[in-house]
């Protein structure tokens, strides 16, 4: 289908932005043009900017209609999205000439990308990926839906007082939201609490009738997800909660007023806040609301359209997929079999066919600490008709498998939705798996964990369902959009467009040696080290020196991840240099970034003993020019743009076999960063792709691990044996970095020398000899230049429309859109 003839709304040339930029100074803002601010200014591109959005939205989703074609429904508790405006004026391919054009008329592009508040609605990886995921939907033109939740007040933000984390609340609504259209009349009832009832319909069918306690109302805000080349976009459909009127108005009529206001802000309270999804203690009761509350209302919005288009629901499957972003959404398993049996009048039968061919599960951990269960006597409280439902799902469930395992009763407890001991517990990772035609792990690796540990006997019963589809990430924004200097050059030497097919970069292998290449490429680093060292003074107030290397942490803080053994290797240094003054060693810049839970207090400890070591480190003369350690506060998707282009060394050191996947590790690859990293996630295969001499490994693999516990692991004999790593120990201990207090960072240290669960005493030794590699790779200028090359031209499998593409062709069975423009 051809759009319309291009006009203010919709047109990109360089007379039509201008016109529609001053409509929208002076008509949607009321603004003077004369006084305007730099935050004027982005409100008004933005707006210009959206309306494109719209039209070419208005334009896919017809051509979807039109050719009938399977939605994709990502349902997800987070999306990481970033701010909007540069990666959107990439995508519609004008922000080369926006960017002139505001430098013709001196005005400071930068500083208008910059008034733009990033939503945080997610915590670091899991809804990064959903946002890298919704971008290749859009650039690869699949009919896609984002489903998830509007928190008013998303990720906190982190500012470092004293050493300390300290959090502030996220208002990034304060502003308004230019991205967004609320959707008023799209709104849809979501129940808690009460009873429920049996009764028999007009046929004398068996039917339940849920009797709720309270009523909550969803109401849908949709963002514009445009794709790559600006040729399609898709929806980002997020919910907020609000009361619902006419129970309002019930408490109202009986004359308390008070009761009804405190009924509205209690519903509007469900959608106030993230939750951090590492904090130890779980099992708090909004969550489950909040989970309940998205799944329900993005369930009855696909029945909406489903029955716009078809009216008949029978191939309900048919017509969309959904993918359950980890088991946050899976109570959607027990909820689209309650729409289809109790609001739909369908049977058990056909409803569980229907929803076993509509959904598809994504595992994101191992940690079988981590796998989400729910208190029955919550359940029961909260959703007394959902419990009935997966007790039923359970129950044919359970009657299928005994007949497979008839003499194995301890594997059909394993299976069974009910964990029964000690309080019975829901597992949503088997409701999802028992509910799904296809579940997933995130890299390789992870995947055969699944399958031998965590859903070995899901396995077991169904291998055909399994697949792994290793997670990948946007060239567009972590690249093209963060990186313009290395983006120039790579649209120099690379033919084709890199930012859609990522596999060209394959190209550069062939310039790896290329003296005058290798200089470019250095030149292009350099400009994104001066730009961080830049915000660095700027935001921290430390000065950094660009010719250093640049070796970089930044994720959020975990004890898994192992920032504390990275500090190590810091101590490391520092004690060596006090001891031999001397001594040739690279200067390096430690950068560190990430939020920790502010439940998880050994995580904060973790902040505080690297700025404590900052402290110290940045205002000793002794290793002047030639350590220096940075915590850069607040990481999040705008810092991260800055920050990944600018390292020289990718720090993926965590325990092999506890990180899911990580993405990270790909932005830092695609970058041109090496990688110093153990056998653990993706890095397995990033070490595959960019070929093992241009990847620094280190560390005890899963299966050496697994021995190391089986023989009873004593991390005391590490550093009993090994004089230096006593030694960074005790330097600790001894109150340097703490005015002399012993006591404030021995959680950590007893922790090291006592138990040590994530093994950095086992693993100390080999990571610092490795970082010792690190160092003397790096003095050779053309060695490390020509594997910095190599990782980038190696790492087309990350992106993340390979990924997609594999979600389409393995398990959606969806294909791009045809004819477009
Ligand atoms: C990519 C990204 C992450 C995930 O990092 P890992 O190293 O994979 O844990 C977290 N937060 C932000 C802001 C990111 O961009």
């Amino acid at each position: 289908m051809a759009r319309a003839k291009e006009n203010l709304r919709t047109g990109l040339s360089r007379k039509e932005l201008n016109k529609a930029f001053e409509d929208h100074l002076i008509y949607t803002l009321g603004r003077l043009p004369e006084v305007a601010t730099p935050f004027d200014y982005y409100q008004a591109a933005a707006y210009v900017t959206r309306d494109r959005m719209m039209d070419r939205w208005i334009h896919s989703a017809r051509t979807a209609k039109h050719q009938q074609a399977r939605t994709v429904c990502y349902l997800s508790a987070e999306f990481l999205l970033g701010p909007h405006l540069g990666n959107n004026l990439l995508n519609l391919g004008i922000l080369d000439q926006v960017r002139e054009s505001a430098a013709d008329q001196n005005v400071d592009f930068e500083a208008i990308l910059a008034e733009e508040v990033e939503p945080g609605l997610g915590n670091g990886g899991l809804g990064r990926l959903a946002a890298c995921y919704m971008d290749s939907l859009a650039t690869l033109r699949i009919p896609a839906i984002g489903y998830g939740i509007r928190y008013e007040f998303g990720m906190f933000e982190q500012v470092i007082r004293d050493g300390w984390q300290v959090e502030k609340s996220d208002n990034w609504l304060r502003n308004g939201n230019p991205w967004e259209l609320q959707r008023p009349k799209l709104r849809f009832p979501v129940r808690f609490g009460g009873h429920t009832e049996s009764y028999q319909d007009d046929q004398g069918r068996y039917r339940v009738r849920w009797v709720p306690e309270e009523v909550v109302v969803g109401v849908a805000y949709d963002t514009p997800i445009l794709g790559y080349g600006g040729k399609h976009a898709n929806m980002l459909r997020l919910w907020k909660a609000e009361a619902c009127e006419t129970f309002d108005f019930q408490a109202f009529n009986v004359g308390d007023y008070y009761q009804a206001v405190e009924a509205q802000m209690a519903a509007e309270n469900l959608t106030k806040v993230l939750y951090p999804n590492d904090e130890p203690e779980v099992g708090k009761e909004l969550r489950l609301r909040q989970q309940y509350f998205f799944v329900s209302c993005a369930l009855q919005d696909m029945l909406r359209i489903h029955t716009l288009i078809s009216g008949d629901l029978t191939d309900f499957h048919a017509k969309f997929t959904v993918q359950l972003n980890d088991t946050h959404p899976a109570i959607a398993v027990a909820e689209l079999m309650r729409l289809l049996l109790d609001d739909h009048g369908m049977g058990w039968e056909q409803a569980w066919d229907i929803t076993r061919r509509t959904f598809a599960y994504t595992n994101h951990t191992l940690l079988p600490e981590a796998l989400e269960t729910w208190p029955v006597e919550l359940f029961e409280r909260l959703l007394p008709r959902l419990l009935e439902i997966i007790y039923e799902i359970n129950r044919r469930f359970l009657d299928e498998v005994r007949i497979h395992f008839i003499d194995d009763p301890e594997r059909v407890r394993r299976l069974s939705l009910i964990d029964e001991d000690g309080g019975r517990r829901i597992r949503m990772a088997n409701l999802a798996c028992v509910g799904s035609y296809a579940i997933n792990g995130v890299a390789r690796l992870h995947t055969e964990l699944l399958k031998s540990t965590v859903l070995k006997d899901f396995h077991d019963l169904w291998p055909e369902k399994f697949s792994n589809k290793t997670n990948g990430v946007s060239p567009r924004r972590f690249l093209a959009l963060s990186n313009p200097a290395l983006a120039g050059l790579l649209d120099e030497a690379v033919e084709g467009d890199w930012r859609y097919d990522l596999d060209r970069l394959r190209q550069l292998e062939a310039l790896a040696d290329d003296a005058a290449f290798q200089e470019r490429w250095q030149a292009a680093q350099d400009a994104a080290k001066a730009g961080l060292a830049r915000l660095i003074a700027r935001r921290v107030g430390v000065t950094v020196d660009p010719a250093s290397l640049f070796d970089v942490q930044v994720k959020r803080i975990h004890e898994y991840k192992r920032q504390h053994l990275n500090v190590l290797h810091v101590l490391t240094l520092y004690h060596r240099l006090k001891h031999d003054p001397g001594l040739d060693l690279v200067p390096r810049t430690f950068i560190f970034g990430g939020k920790a839970a502010p439940g998880y207090h050994m995580a904060k400890l973790i902040i505080k003993l690297i700025n404590a070591v900052a402290e110290v480190v940045n205002h000793d003369p002794d290793v002047a020019g030639r350590l220096k350690v940075v915590f850069f506060p607040n990481f999040n998707v705008s810092s991260a743009q800055h920050i990944y282009p600018a390292a020289d060394l990718s720090e993926q050191i965590s325990t092999a076999g506890m990180e899911a996947s990580g993405t990270g590790n790909m932005k830092f690859m695609l970058n041109g960063a090496l990688t110093i990293g153990t056998l653990d996630g993706a890095n397995v295969e990033i070490r595959e792709e960019a070929g093992p001499d241009n990847f620094f490994l280190f560390g005890l693999t899963v299966e050496q691990l697994g021995q190391l516990r089986a023989a009873g692991y004593r991390p005391w004999e590490c550093w009993r044996d090994d004089p230096e790593l006593g030694a960074v120990l005790d330097l600790i201990d001894s109150g340097l970095f703490s005015h002399g207090d012993r006591e404030l960072f021995k959680p950590i240290t007893d922790s090291l020398r006592h138990c040590d669960p994530f093994f950095l005493m086992a693993d100390y030794r080999t990571y610092v000899d490795t970082q010792n590699e690190v160092s003397h790779a790096f003095g050779d200028r053309r060695h490390w230049r020509r594997m910095s090359i190599l990782n980038t031209a190696r790492v087309g499998k990350f992106s993340s429309d390979r990924a997609i593409r594999e979600y389409c062709e393995d398990i959606w069975k969806v294909s791009p859109l045809e004819g477009q423009r």
